[in-house]
């Protein structure tokens, strides 16, 4: 027997009817705390921020240089091959300045961002991260910068471990 129904029973709730009370609720706040693996390359990765270093990965088969690394070429549906590190330098692929800050507030004083291709990556594989130490002005595409670390003992395995990138 099929029997379709025409009308739903209930009583249809707004968040202003639970507000005022119309409705019996129940808060509460789940404690939830939670942990996962960041997986072999990512791992690796984070560990090299820590010693101030960055480290990518080598696919034999395109010859790309992967950063941050993968443990398998996307393109060439196959397993990358080893470890290479890239220096701390590299050129501004694009850029944006920011007028909003991390809680999406306007701001004056615009915060630069950047995808920097890395000396030693292949072209076009770049990270994004933070300028500082520059005029806004005067940033543009094809500059060379340089990370700006933190000290070795506050590093704790973070992109954040490079405090910005500044002009050379
Ligand atoms: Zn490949």
């Amino acid at each position: 027997m099929t029997e379709k129904y025409k009308e739903y029973s209930g009583t249809p709730l707004s968040s202003r009817d639970i507000k005022s009370g119309k409705v019996i609720t129940f808060k509460w706040r789940p404690n939830a705390k939670y942990a996962w693996s960041v997986g072999i390359a990512y791992g690796r990765f984070l560990e090299e921020l820590k010693n101030g270093k960055i480290i990518g990965r080598r696919c034999r088969e395109c010859e790309r240089i992967l950063v941050p690394p993968r443990m398998f070429c996307e393109q060439c549906f196959r397993p990358t091959d080893e470890w290479v590190f890239v220096k701390d330098t590299g050129v501004i692929n694009t850029f944006s300045l920011s007028y909003l800050d991390a809680d999406a507030r306007r701001i004056k004083t615009p915060i630069p961002v950047a995808v920097i291709d890395l000396d030693g990556a292949s072209p076009g594989i770049g990270i994004l991260h933070k300028l500082g130490n520059v005029d806004p002005k005067r940033i543009h595409i094809g500059m060379r910068v340089r990370a700006v670390w933190k000290p070795a003992k506050q590093r704790e395995g973070s992109v954040t471990d490079i405090k910005y990138w500044e002009p050379i």
